[in-house]
C-alpha cells in the first residue's frame, strides 16, 4: 500500500515542546517495519515550531510571525536530525521536502513535487514533508500559506494517489461529542459522508503547540474523499495501532473515500 502518515506536534513533543523520545522512537520503529513489509510511506510531520520553542527555551509558541518562523527554522533541523538518526537505525533513508501553498497550487510546481516524490519512493527513501514555515507567511497573503498539516497531508495523498491517509492525533478519532467534556461521548468508527452534522462535531484547535484540531481534520477528509482515498484518524500515542489498522482492524475513525 502507498500510505501517507501525518503526525502532529502533540504526538511528537511533550507539552513544553521538547521531544517525546519514547513516542518518536516507537513511531520510527513501527514506520520502518511497515516499510520493510513492502508499504510505500510518506511522512508529513509537524513539530518544527514546537521543537524550535523547546530548543530555544522560549516560554511558549510565539504569536508573532518572525518568532514563529525563526522557531520553525530551528525546530525543522532538530526534527530532521531526529528522523535521520532514528530511521537510519533501521536502514531507512529520509528525504526532507518543505512545501508552500504555491508549490501545490501551481500545476507546474506541483508536477515537479509529484515527480520528486515518485522518484524518492522509487529509491525506497522515506520523504518527510512539512510546510516551509520559515518562508510561508500569512502576511504575504493567505494564498501562500496552507497553515496546517492536516490539509497539507491530504493534498500530498491526492498528489501521489495514495491508498490511505492516516492522521495520528492525540485523540482516538471523531467522537459524537467532546470526550473531554462529555462522558457519554462515543467514538464514530466510520464516516461515510461528511454531512453538516459531522462538521458540527469539530471543536477548535487541540493543543498549545500544534495548530490543528478536528476542524482541520474534517477539511482533510473532504479533500481525500473527493479523490476516493480513505482517511483514518488514529491515536498517535500508541504507534503500534498502525499494525492493527493495516491488518484491517477497526481503529480510530475511518472516513471513506467517494468511489471514483
Ligand atoms: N508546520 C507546523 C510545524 O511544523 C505545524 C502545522 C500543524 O500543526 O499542522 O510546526
Amino acid at each position: 500500500m502507498r500510505i501517507v502518515v501525518k503526525v502532529g506536534t502533540s504526538t511528537l513533543a511533550h507539552a513544553g515542546g521538547r521531544l517525546n523520545i519514547r513516542r518518536v522512537e516507537l513511531l520510527c520503529k513501527v514506520l520502518s517495519d511497515l516499510k520493510n513489509a513492502g508499504n510505500e510511506l510518506i511522512l508529513v510531520s509537524s513539530g518544527a515550531i514546537g521543537m524550535g520553542v523547546g530548543k530555544l527555551g522560549l516560554p511558549g509558541r510565539p504569536s508573532d510571525m518572525p518568532g514563529k518562523q525563526a522557531a520553525a527554522a530551528v525546530g525543522q533541523c532538530e526534527l530532521m536530525y531526529t528522523y535521520d538518526k532514528l530511521f537510519a537505525e533501521y536502514r531507512h533513508t529520509v528525504a526532507q521536502i518543505l512545501l508552500t501553498a504555491e508549490d501545490v497550487k501551481d500545476p507546474r510546481r506541483s508536477r515537479h513535487v509529484h515527480d520528486t516524490l515518485e522518484q524518492l519512493l522509487a529509491y525506497r527513501a522515506l520523504p518527510v514533508i512539512n510546510e516551509n514555515d520559515a518562508v510561508a507567511t500569512d502576511e504575504i497573503g493567505i494564498e501562500t500559506t496552507i497553515g496546517e498539516n492536516d490539509s497539507l497531508s491530504a493534498i500530498v495523498a491526492c498528489l501521489v494517489h495514495a491508498d490511505l491517509l492516516i492522521l495520528l492525533s492525540d485523540i482516538d478519532g471523531l467522537y459524537t461529542a467532546d470526550p473531554h467534556k462529555d462522558a457519554g461521548a462515543t467514538l464514530i468508527p466510520v464516516v461515510d459522508r461528511i454531512t453538516p452534522e459531522i462538521l458540527a462535531l469539530a471543536g477548535g484547535s487541540g493543543s498549545a503547540l500544534g495548530s490543528g484540531g478536528m476542524a482541520t481534520k474534517l477539511r482533510a477528509a473532504q479533500i481525500t474523499r473527493e479523490a476516493g482515498i480513505d482517511m483514518v484518524i488514529a491515536n498517535g500515542q500508541q504507534p503500534e495501532l498502525l499494525y492493527n489498522l493495516l491488518e484491517g482492524k477497526p481503529i480510530g475513525t475511518r472516513f471513506l473515500g467517494r468511489s471514483v
